[in-house]
């Protein structure tokens, strides 16, 4: 029995929109909102991912191999068979060549309408092969009618949003937008000079021409977005980007936020400075001062520190606190995990309890009774600072007065979790300074667009006395000598992190896995000596530990008691174990680069030289696949966390560096930050003097394209 062929969606959704029953909407309707396309604007910006040609009928003989054809054929036979499964085969003939047709589900009146001796136009994906030319599930109708004059548009769609309907749709809201001009007179002008001189499209040329493009253009300059019809599209919405930014920056400079003045002499900052085991490099004092400058305003910062990862972002982040505090009021600082919190906490108690700061610590596993101590420390105002981790932001919460929050491995938060932390200021005229970190440098162009509306310091320079660490990519199959290489390192009173992936499909074999590793390890390293006399230990650490063991594992490997630490990448961000000086990642070709670069930075903290080992296997593959390849090879040839950044971008493209920050929305659809710059370099430019000059244009344009989305690029 075959199965009943499902009601045809783009019918049903024709009846859908006439159809009256109550206020319900059909599928379809409910299909366009999922894309977002609500208003006639969002369906004329929805633009096509690509074109069929259907203008044209071919010879079989001219169609390559692959290519999309229509081709106008007799049908010279036709049945049903059964194997492999049941299925039409339809074979055609156009007088150059034939095709067999292949339709695994088909109706009695499509069989009907392929009779042998019907003549049809066919269209579809050409296969060559040893018995010939096929298409698979082409469409096809009777021969003859008339060609569109241009190119089929094919667009972005969902479940339950045939083509032909979301075209006619998208037509429509074409035909009814207000496409008038929203660029500053003059600009088309400018832009041109900006984008190699070519004359610049209106938008509304621009669109027509994308939706239906004339079957003269080349399919090549479509594809790749460089026709100047995309041009055009990829300048607006550049643009947009860059207004809404603007208007969030200034939005937030008309709020208040209190006013950090560093004291002048014997202060906490002055202590804290004078404590520190080191002096600060010139970087750390460069950023240390950008951010008290913005401190002492009047109006929130809203920061991002950047540095590579071992650049020292912890010790500015609590001089800040420190100028926070003198001034009398309250600072927390805010990590993605706990561990990383904890490591913070213990760093900070070091530094200021000696000079008499009281700090609470909060955390989502930790006792009732500790953590309504801490609660009221945190109200009361005796606890200055608070570490913790995402229980920082919990309504509980209630802090006397917050005026600085500090969010470490910022990317790793969400727009909401930011948004609360500014929330819990308690005085409502006024906004906490934000300062966000991040040990994942922000490619130039990233920083000039989804982040245009922070401002930026860069720590340049890492502390002194670093040796650059040498990364080698070995072969899975040499694990013997790395295994001895661990064996010299642990003799000479070093320690060693052997990272193991994050296996996607399931956390229990990803949790055998690092305990097979470690049990391998272990019996490996049998007779391994260190020079100091004590044991060699060889420890584990995995997400799926209890919290205490997790510390407790933690705390003896950052005591120096443990040797070797196996572990899943939970150590990913910021652990600081400046004795660690081999790192080992096995299947080193399963991380992302910029996972791999904030690995490799958990050595080389201290000044022993530190290595970095790069295992990978091929599987039963004979080499590694081309991106593989080219993340190791960045990793071997660089330590320059923004090198890194810049190649991963090229090798991935932006979400990564976006994080909980993407939220689809906000994200640009067409332009392309790695190639679109002169149209960035521009659109930044043009920003601020279409808002100054002719804010009802800039205006105008925000709400063309981003509607009702503008909200999220404000966090
Ligand atoms: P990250 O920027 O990755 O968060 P950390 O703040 O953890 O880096 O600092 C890395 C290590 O460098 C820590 O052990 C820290 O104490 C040390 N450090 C920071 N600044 C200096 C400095 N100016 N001189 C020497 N060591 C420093
Ligand atoms: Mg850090």
């Amino acid at each position: 029995m075959p199965k009943k062929p499902a009601p045809r969606t783009d019918d049903a959704a024709k009846e859908g929109v006439a159809g009256s029953a109550g206020d319900t909407k059909s599928p379809a309707q409910k299909a366009l909102e999922k894309l977002g396309l609500k208003r006639d604007i969002d369906l004329a910006l929805h633009l096509p991912l690509r074109y069929e040609d259907e203008t044209r009928i071919v010879q079989l003989t001219e169609v390559r191999e692959g290519q999309q054809a229509q081709i106008e054929a007799v049908v010279t036979h036709q049945e049903v068979t059964f194997r492999p499964r049941r299925q039409l085969v339809v074979t055609v003939d156009d007088g150059s060549d034939t095709c067999t047709l292949r339709f695994f589900s088909f109706y009695g009146s499509q069989q009907k309408a392929l009779a042998v001796g019907n003549r049809i136009r066919v269209r579809g994906e050409v296969k060559g092969g040893f018995l010939g030319r096929t298409m698979l599930h082409p469409s096809f109708r009777a021969a003859g009618g008339s060609l569109p004059t241009a190119l089929t548009p094919i667009y972005p769609t969902v479940a339950g949003l045939p083509q032909p309907y979301l075209r006619k749709a998208v037509l429509s809201g074409l035909a009814r937008s207000d496409l008038s001009d929203t660029f500053a007179p003059g600009d088309l002008e400018v832009l041109r000079h900006g984008i190699g001189h070519q004359p610049l499209w209106t938008l509304r040329d621009a669109l027509s021409f994308l939706h239906h493009p004339t079957p003269d253009v080349s399919l090549d300059t479509l594809m790749d977005h460089s026709h100047p019809a995309w041009q055009r599209l990829k300048a607006e919405e550049l643009l947009a980007q860059q207004i809404s930014q603007l208007q969030s920056r200034r939005e937030r400079a008309a709020l208040k936020a209190p006013q950090l003045q560093a004291v002048e002499g014997g202060t906490l900052h002055a202590r804290l400075l004078a404590a520190l085991p080191f002096g600060l490099t010139n970087a750390q004092a460069r950023v240390g001062a950008e951010i008290a400058k913005d401190m002492a305003r009047p109006i929130p910062m809203h920061r991002l520190l950047q540095g590579d990862v071992g650049a020292g972002k912890t010790v500015v982040a609590a001089l800040a606190a420190a100028i926070c505090m003198d001034a009398g009021w309250q600072c927390a600082l805010m990590a993605p995990t706990e561990i990383l919190a904890e490591q913070h906490f213990r760093k900070l108690l070091g530094w200021l309890e000696p000079l008499g700061i009281t700090t609470a610590w909060l955390t989502g596993t930790q006792k009732t009774k500790e953590r309504r101590a801490m609660l009221a420390l945190i109200e009361s105002g005796e606890a200055q600072l608070v570490v913790g981790t995402h229980a920082i932001i919990q309504d509980k919460v209630k802090f006397k007065n917050l005026a600085l929050a500090i969010i470490d491995e910022q990317h790793r938060f969400g727009v909401a979790q930011r948004l609360a932390l500014r929330n819990k200021l308690q005085h409502d005229t006024m906004e906490p300074h934000m300062l966000m970190m991040t040990a994942t440098p922000i490619p130039r162009t990233l920083a000039m667009s989804y982040y245009a509306d922070l401002d930026v310091s860069t720590l340049d320079e890492l502390p002194p006395g670093r040796t650059p660490i040498v990364t080698k990519v070995v072969n899975d199959h040499r694990r013997d000598e790395v295994v001895e290489r661990i064996r010299g390192q642990i003799a000479e009173g070093r320690q060693v992190y052997w990272v193991c992936p994050l296996i996607e499909e399931s956390e229990a074999l990803d949790l055998t896995n690092a305990t097979q590793t470690h049990a391998d390890l272990a019996e490996a390293l049998q007779g391994a000596t260190r020079a100091d006399g004590q044991p060699v230990l060889i420890g584990l650490l995995h997400s799926r530990m209890h919290v205490d063991d997790k510390k407790a594992v933690m705390g003896a490997f950052t005591a120096g008691l443990m040797s070797v630490l196996v572990s899943t990448t939970v150590i990913e961000v910021g652990v600081d174990v400046p004795n660690a000086s081999l790192m080992v990642i096995e299947h080193a070709e399963r991380f992302g680069l910029s996972q791999l670069h904030q690995l490799r930075g958990r050595v080389g903290r201290g000044a022993a030289a530190s290595a970095c080992v790069l295992l990978y296997s091929t599987g039963d593959a004979p080499r590694l696949g081309e991106a593989a390849r080219e993340r190791l090879r960045a990793m071997a040839e660089t330590n320059d966390g923004f090198e890194i950044a810049r190649r991963d971008l090229e090798i991935r493209g932006p979400g990564e560096f976006l994080g909980a920050r993407q939220s689809g929305e906000a994200m640009l659809r067409f332009a392309d930050l790695a190639t679109d710059t002169a149209l960035l370099e521009w659109a930044r430019a043009e920003a601020p003097m279409l808002l100054d000059r002719y804010p009802h244009l800039a205006h105008k344009h925000v709400a063309r394209w981003l509607g009702g989305k503008a909200e999220y690029l404000k966090a």
